[in-house]
């Protein structure tokens, strides 16, 4: 015992002082983090909108070390060879609804339990990560389910992409984030419903209490709820004001839903970091925008694939009669929008669509004039920005983590290559 015990000493002694306080927490001495070094014919810069050949990217850990054509490979490293791929950064869906599928629009959510609705999570955060999303903020979700599935991903439990999660939507009574599918004597009202000042701060502090990274609003009707209009607002602009100034100042951003006008121009003036949807965006709503720097997150895709969806999702009539007024008239008030120069970041609304089609999403913003490239930064660059993690995502640069994908073809000309995500690496771990 005795001899093992001091030849251990004496092994921990010519240890650097970092190794060796690791080792005594793991009781083993720890190993230098190998190098990974993964290797393809090029790779974007999305910040530049460019395509260097002979790309490197090294990695040691869940970081990079470095990245750029032709680095030299430390001796040791383990390679791996993409050939003649495109290797690009993990991509970033700034809105999705990971435990909810389209099937659950309507009056099926009913009979659905919060378990049952996490497991669906489970499922659908394995399909986005697949499919190249390495990183999503969830914006609004049941009973916490969001963050009981980051926590599991965090936790190694299942896999998933990195999330920043809401928890329930804020809404007001009756509003898009209310429970509006049920009668009125079962007496049911949506965990994130707050009328009123007061009301607003205790929710947004017991969503962060629990767990929000990220306070999501509804500061408008929505299309997939009964008994509003996506065109009028909803929360006040001293109850938006209450709910994101309290988000701040606890170190929370605050992204709002909101088509019509009049609740995009409140939701700004309120100081929010992001407008969801955007639908009926005005002039006037450009111009703010553009002065506070608020990001838009246009969901398009989702319009095709719903309204000719709706009959086997058993959509009910008076929401298709919704999305049928309201998701063309997006597409050309967002198209406005994004010639106006409107900051943009990336996302789908994944949910109302099934999980893993997200990257649809970028041909809609090439159709309404962005360049590739412009469209690939939404998803990279600027939802890092937006999510407040550019110190950690949405660019393969040193120090940042090791979440890359790799595609055929050349994204920087035809976007709908990233429809089809061939590799996935998350935090230094081969994925797919
Ligand atoms: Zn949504």
């Amino acid at each position: 015992m005795n001899v093992i015990a001091s030849s251990v000493r004496r092994a921990l002694a010519s240890l650097p002082a970092v190794l060796l306080s690791a080792a005594a927490a793991a009781d083993v001495p720890a190993a230098p983090a190998a190098v990974t070094a993964i290797k393809a014919a090029h790779m974007v810069d999305v910040r530049k909108g460019t395509v260097i050949d002979d790309a490197v990217v090294l990695v040691s850990g869940e970081r990079i070390t470095a990245a750029g054509s032709k680095l030299a490979i430390p001796a040791g490293a383990t390679v791996i060879d993409l050939g003649d791929k495109t290797l690009l950064p993990g991509l970033i869906d700034s809105h999705t609804h990971l435990t909810a599928d389209p099937q659950d629009a309507g009056y099926a959510i009913v009979a659905k339990s919060i378990p049952r609705s996490t497991l669906t999570g489970a499922k659908n955060a394995r399909l986005t990560l697949h499919a190249g999303f390495t990183t999503v903020r969830d914006v609004g979700a049941d009973g916490y389910t969001d963050i009981g599935l980051r926590d599991a991903i965090n936790d190694g439990d299942v896999p998933g992409p990195r999330i920043a999660a809401s928890g329930p939507a804020m809404g007001i009574t009756g509003g898009h984030c209310d429970d509006t599918v049920h009668a009125p004597q079962y007496g049911i009202t949506g965990l994130g419903v707050a009328d009123g000042v007061e009301e607003a701060l205790k929710v947004t502090r017991r969503n962060i209490k629990y767990g929000s990274d990220v306070i999501k609003i509804c500061a408008t009707g929505g299309v997939l709820s009964f008994g509003d209009d996506p065109r009028t607002s909803q929360y006040t602009l001293e109850e938006l004001k209450a709910i994101i100034g309290d988000a701040h100042r606890l170190g929370r951003k605050a992204a709002a839903h909101a088509h019509g006008g009049e609740g995009i121009r409140l939701a700004v003036l309120a100081g929010v970091d992001s407008i969801e949807h955007g639908s009926y965006i005005d002039d006037e709503g450009i111009k703010l925008m553009k002065e506070h720097k608020t990001w838009l997150v246009p969901t398009l895709y989702l319009g095709d694939w719903l309204i000719e969806n709706a009959e086997a999702i058993k959509l009910p009539k008076p929401l298709l009669e919704k999305a049928r007024v309201v998701l063309p008239q997006a597409r050309i008030n967002i198209g406005r929008a994004i010639k106006a120069g409107v900051p943009v970041a990336f996302g789908t609304d994944a949910a109302v669509y099934p999980h893993g089609l997200n990257a649809r999403e970028f041909a809609v913003l090439v159709k309404l004039g962005m360049t590739p490239a412009q469209a690939l930064r939404t998803a990279t660059v600027n939802a890092s920005e937006l999510l407040g993690w550019s110190d950690r995502i949405g660019t393969l640069e040193a120090g940042k983590f090791a979440d890359m994908i790799a595609v055929d073809g050349e994204p920087l000309k035809d976007v709908t290559v990233l429809e089809r995500v061939r590799w996935v690496m998350k935090g230094g771990a081969v994925v797919r």
